[in-house]
């Protein structure tokens, strides 16, 4: 099950820096051809990161509610391959990046399926194929998946729907040039307004974190232990949100962060690092491709200092953690990266809540310990010992960590 991290954990902290430096910048405009969209504030900003053990970690308006927009998108995919299986879906709607706007008619010009999922068209045509007898059994649907991927649920904002409804007339102007090409699976007006209602489900970037970590972790949400889809649907989601998630800047999103992830208009951000991290982030200025700002600066710091990008050779050694209770001994093994010493300090501060006795970190086994996954440990250390659970370490890294060294690359 998951817990909340305080502020006084160094992966809340680390996050806090980012949000600290990345407040000051102030470039973008908030979207507002949805006019109930312009009234957000462009100064809020949150960041949230979930891992695969359901550990949450926020910093600034993690908790502030804003409506999905287009991070919808990929979750009511994985819905309509959950129902149909890829084969079917991708008779209706396909996985190529666009290159294009948003919402650009990015329709194939011999069969009128949409591009991908990810833009607005693709998204419409992936809404329509949402089974149910009535509408209201579909948005349900819809609803329901959203809400089990966040792991609790959800609602939607009335005058944000009303707001898209009323003016989102290329979205209906999509839907009629699908259902012309015999593209769409259902009535225009009937996808389109269950498309609004998705984009008007409302979330937080800490919600939006633990959707993101589902995705990250095989389809089971990590903090409530619910499959909510398969491995398979969650991997074939990623994919599509590693080429097209970014819209027309997905290949410049890959070579910087390296992490499948989706944008949306009310400045929602996610990203996911498979088997690591979910991440979110919230800041409603956009930049000129529909991006929010703050959001993609702060995946692009998150990304590199953590060492997150998709493509990065993996350290050798696969790390692995044990707790010998009769030792009192948290033990690591492998290579330590920032996810490995995040789970470290999560196992040190679980046995720090226990009744006192004695608190050993074996670090003998450690093959290799970067930089990232030295510092956080070393806060971890620093803190515990000044709340009175000092921590005895052995192994090579011991005096690293204690302080008593300066800081060099561990060779055994
Ligand atoms: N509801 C919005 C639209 O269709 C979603 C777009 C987005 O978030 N990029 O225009």
């Amino acid at each position: 099950m998951g817990d909340d991290h305080g502020s006084d954990d160094p992966v809340t902290e680390a996050l806090a820096g980012v949000h600290r430096r990345l407040g000051t910048l102030d470039d973008g405009e908030v979207a507002a051809y949805i006019p109930e969209l312009a009234r957000a504030d462009r100064a809020g900003f949150g960041l949230a990161l979930v891992s695969m053990d359901g550990h949450r970690y926020a910093a600034g308006d993690a908790g502030v509610p804003f409506t999905l927009q287009s991070v919808s998108k990929p979750f009511v995919y994985a819905l309509a391959l959950a129902e149909l299986g890829l084969d079917e879906v991708s008779r209706w709607v396909g996985a190529e990046p666009s290159g294009e706007a948003f919402n650009a008619i990015s329709l194939e010009e011999d069969t009128g399926r949409p591009s991908n999922a990810m833009v607005n068209a693709g998204a419409i045509a992936t809404t329509a194929l949402v089974p149910g007898a009535t509408p209201a059994e579909r948005f349900e649907r819809v609803l329901a998946c959203l809400s089990a991927f966040a792991g609790r649920r959800l609602d939607v904002d009335e005058a944000v729907h009303a707001s898209e409804a009323a003016t989102g007339d290329r979205n209906r102007a999509l839907g009629y040039l699908m259902r012309g090409a015999g593209s769409l699976a259902c009535d225009p007006l009937l996808a389109t307004d269950l498309y609004f209602r998705q984009c008007a489900v409302r979330a937080t970037a800490a919600d939006l974190a633990v959707m993101a970590a589902t995705l990250g972790n095989g389809g089971v949400n990590p903090v409530t232990g619910e499959l909510v889809v398969s491995g398979e649907v969650a991997v074939q989601v990623l994919s599509v949100m590693a080429t097209c998630g970014m819209y027309d800047a997905s290949g410049e999103w890959l070579l910087r962060v390296g992490l499948p992830a989706k944008s949306g208009v009310s400045g929602g951000l996610i990203a996911v690092s498979p088997a690591r991290f979910g991440v979110a982030c919230w800041s409603p200025p956009l930049d000129v491709t529909g991006n929010p700002v703050r959001g993609a600066a702060a995946l692009r710091e998150l990304s590199e200092r953590f060492g997150l990008h998709l493509m990065r050779n993996p350290a050798p050694g696969t790390p692995t953690l044990d707790v010998d209770g009769t030792r009192g001994a948290v033990v690591a093994r492998g290579a330590l990266d920032f996810t490995a010493a995040e789970r470290v300090l999560s196992a040190l501060r679980e046995r720090t809540a226990a009744p006192a006795g004695p608190l050993v970190l074996d670090l003998t086994r450690v093959t290799v310990l970067d930089a990232m996954a030295e510092a956080l440990l070393r806060a971890t250390l620093d803190r515990l010992a000044a709340r009175g659970r000092p921590v005895t370490v052995v192994g090579p890294a011991a005096e690293r960590l204690t302080g008593r060294h300066t800081v060099r690359p561990v060779d055994g």
